[in-house]
C-alpha cells in the first residue's frame, strides 16, 4: 500500500486529511513544520501532500530542497486565491495542487493521477492479472475492462486485485477483511459486502457477465468461467 506524507500545520484539517486517506488504504505519516516534514520525506514514501503556509520552513522552500535529490509527487495544498503560490510552487517542481478547502474526494483523485504518472517509471505490464475481459496492472494501478479504463477507488483496487490473484478460489469474508483492510480495521464484515457491491456496479455491470460471484453463506470467488 502506498505511503503518503502529509506535511501540514492546521491540526484538525491534518487529522481529517489523515482519517480519509487512511480509511482509503494509504499509509500516512504526518509532519506539522516544514524540517520535520522534510527530515520525514527522506524516508521511502510515495507522494507528499505539502501545505504552503508552514511554520519555520515554507512549504516552497520544503520542496526547492526536495527536489535537489528526489522525484517523490508533490501536491500543494494552498489557499484560495493564492495564484502566486500556485506557480512558484509548479515552477519548483510540484506535480498538482489543490486548493483549501477542498471535497476529500478531489483530494482522493488527484493522489490516484500523480500515483498513475509516477507508475510508468516502475515496471508496467509485468504481473497483470486478468478475468475474461477484465485486466488489472498492479504496477500502473490500472483496471481495464475491454480495454476501456475503470476508475476505482483504493481500497476496491485493493479487493480486487485479491481476488484476482486467488481466481477461482472461494474466499470468506474474514479473510478478506484480514488481506484487504488488516486485522485493525472496525468495520465488520459487512464492510466487504459493501465494497464486493461496489465493484459489482463499476465491472461485473459493464461487462453484463457476474465475475465476482457469491458463495453463500462462505464469501466470494472470482472466476470467468461461467
Ligand atoms: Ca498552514
Amino acid at each position: 500500500m502506498e505511503k503518503i506524507l502529509l506535511i501540514e500545520d492546521e491540526e484538525k484539517m491534518a487529522r481529517m486529511a489523515e482519517l480519509e486517506l487512511c480509511h482509503e488504504g494509504y499509509t500516512v505519516l504526518k509532519a506539522a513544520d516544514g524540517l520535520s516534514g522534510l527530515a520525514l520525506a527522506e524516508k521511502d514514501v510515495d507522494l507528499i501532500l505539502l501545505d504552503i503556509m508552514l511554520p519555520g520552513l515554507s512549504g516552497l522552500e520544503v520542496l526547492r530542497r526536495l527536489r535537489k535529490n528526489s522525484d517523490v509527487p508533490v501536491i500543494l495544498l494552498t489557499a484560495r486565491d493564492a495564484v502566486v503560490d500556485k506557480v512558484a510552487g509548479l515552477d519548483a517542481g510540484a506535480d498538482d495542487y489543490i486548493t483549501k478547502p477542498f471535497a476529500i474526494e478531489e483530494l482522493l483523485a488527484r493522489i490516484r493521477a500523480a500515483l498513475r504518472k509516477q507508475a510508468p517509471r516502475r515496471q508496467s505490464g509485468e504481473g497483470t492479472l486478468s478475468a475474461g475481459p477484465l485486466t488489472l496492472d498492479p504496477a500502473r494501478h490500472e483496471v481495464k475492462v475491454n480495454g476501456a479504463a475503470v476508475e476505482l477507488t483504493n481500497r476496491e483496487f485493493e479487493l480486487l486485485h485479491y481476488l484476482m490473484q486467488n481466481k477461482g478460489l472461494v474466499l470468506s469474508r474474514d479473510t478478506l477483511l484480514e488481506r484487504v483492510w488488516g486485522y485493525e480495521y472496525p468495520g465488520g464484515a459487512n464492510t466487504v459486502d459493501v465494497y464486493i457491491r461496489f465493484l459489482r456496479g463499476k465491472i461485473d455491470e459493464k461487462i453484463g457477465v457476474r465475475l465476482i460471484q457469491t458463495v453463500r453463506g462462505v464469501g466470494y470467488r472470482l472466476t470467468d468461467e461461467n
